[in-house]
């Protein structure tokens, strides 16, 4: 069977990319390893969507509740180097736009259902003349002019085309679960604190009660050694809360994952592309993971679809050139900055401390540099 395009992943991003080709009228066959819909499994993790994202959402006709964060707070342990990000700043009514996972992911693959062929996945990958031929794991076989590989990290579409990947283990582990405030502030702040307990994020939801929070923990392994998560939580909550002078309370279960980033050599050969996830995955500290596959994803599509206005092979060498031209050096600066900030806040060697700490009250006061900040966390940089 012949398909113009087929997906391998039916991600957040497998999906849109589907629904965005389907918009500018190219067919695609989505091949998804998991079983149909998601929303059985427990509803705790959150999202946390940037501006571009969210418009791109809305183009193709997912709006989501969430909850919108106006300004983000970041501070080290003991408080004394601080910056603060506020939406005013860049003139946007928000920073990000909190989500619940599963309810994005449920609407994405609703809406791309009738072409997601669910439990089944790539077995291998070969080159005919024009076309790419793909074996399932059925023994079923299939033709396209190309293949996008949004099967996440460890993606088999890179590993069977041979596309290296550097990858970095964090030696941490994220914690991940939904908890409540004693608090009457507005619900539209994030708070981030790097401390020796690891990285502690709080973000607001608006999906259950105005005062529920999303809590992202990133805990160095060394500190895993002789406990388990629940009773690391249990120890150590009461100790970062006091930072912001706030009483928290653990409200769902908690989920873990491992933290690592990747990156590949090469997103593409001939008749072969890969997107999100499937490229690279970063440290979820700065919630920029999906961002950085939406911005992927829609230039890949801008790629496709003025080539195939024009005629010529969508998965040509030019066409998908042109799209790791312009995504790959950028995700690489997300990249390398976001391992620098860990670096800088993890650091506890006293000479760091008292220049990041002097560097970021500077870098607090100047406005056109948190702009600029502001503008290329936000997506709204694009080559
Ligand atoms: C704790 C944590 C918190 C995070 N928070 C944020 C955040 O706030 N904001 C943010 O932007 N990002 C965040 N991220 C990152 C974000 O979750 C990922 O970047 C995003 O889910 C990647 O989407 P994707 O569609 O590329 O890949 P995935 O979500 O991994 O989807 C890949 C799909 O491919 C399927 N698949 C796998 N193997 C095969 C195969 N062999 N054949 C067919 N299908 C296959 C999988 O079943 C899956 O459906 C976070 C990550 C973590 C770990």
């Amino acid at each position: 069977m012949e398909h113009p395009v087929i997906i391998s992943g039916g991600g957040i991003i497998g999906c849109y990319v589907h629904l965005r080709l389907k918009q500018a009228g190219i067919s695609s066959q989505i091949i998804e390893k998991g079983p149909s819909l998601t929303s059985l499994s427990s509803n705790i993790r959150t999202i946390s969507l940037n501006p571009s994202t969210y418009k791109l959402l809305l183009e193709i006709g997912i709006e989501l509740e969430s909850a919108s964060v106006e300004t983000i707070k970041v501070s080290d342990g003991d408080g004394s180097g601080k910056i603060q990000f506020t939406a005013n700043e860049v003139g946007e009514e928000a920073l990000s736009h909190v989500a619940m996972f599963n309810d994005l992911l449920d609407k994405m693959q609703d809406l791309a259902k009738p072409a997601i062929q669910f439990e089944s996945e790539i077995t291998s990958i070969s080159k005919l003349e024009e076309l790419t031929k793909i074996t399932l794991n059925n023994n079923s076989e299939l033709k396209t002019s190309l293949l996008i590989g949004s099967d996440g990290r460890k993606s088999p579409v890179a590993q069977l085309s041979n596309f290296i990947s550097k990858d970095n283990d964090y030696k941490q582990t994220a914690f991940t679960f939904l908890a409540s405030e004693e608090s009457d502030d507005n619900n539209s702040t994030a708070i981030q604190i790097f401390s020796d307990k690891g990285i502690f994020a709080l973000m607001p939801i608006k999906h259950l009660d105005e005062n529920m929070f999303s809590v992202v923990w990133s805990v160095p392994n060394e500190l895993l050694k002789d406990t388990n998560k629940d009773n690391f939580v249990s120890e150590n909550i009461n100790a970062m809360t006091s930072k912001i002078n706030s009483k928290i309370t653990l409200e769902s279960d908690i989920i873990s994952f491992p933290l690592s980033n990747h990156h590949l050599d090469s997103y593409m050969k001939e008749g072969v592309v890969v997107v999100g996830d499937a490229a690279h995955s970063i440290h979820p500290l700065a919630g920029q993971g999906i961002n950085l596959g939406f911005a992927d994803a829609d230039i890949l599509c801008e790629e496709i679809i003025e080539a195939y206005k024009k005629g010529y092979s969508i998965g040509s060498h030019r066409v998908l050139k042109k799209y790791e031209i312009r995504r790959k050096s950028i995700n690489e600066i997300m990249l390398k900055a976001m391992d620098g900030f860990i670096g800088l806040f993890g650091s506890s060697n006293i000479y760091i401390k008292v220049l990041r700490n002097l560097g970021l009250n500077i870098f607090n006061k100047i406005s056109f540099m948190k702009v600029f900040f502001i503008n290329h966390a936000s997506g709204s940089h694009k080559l």
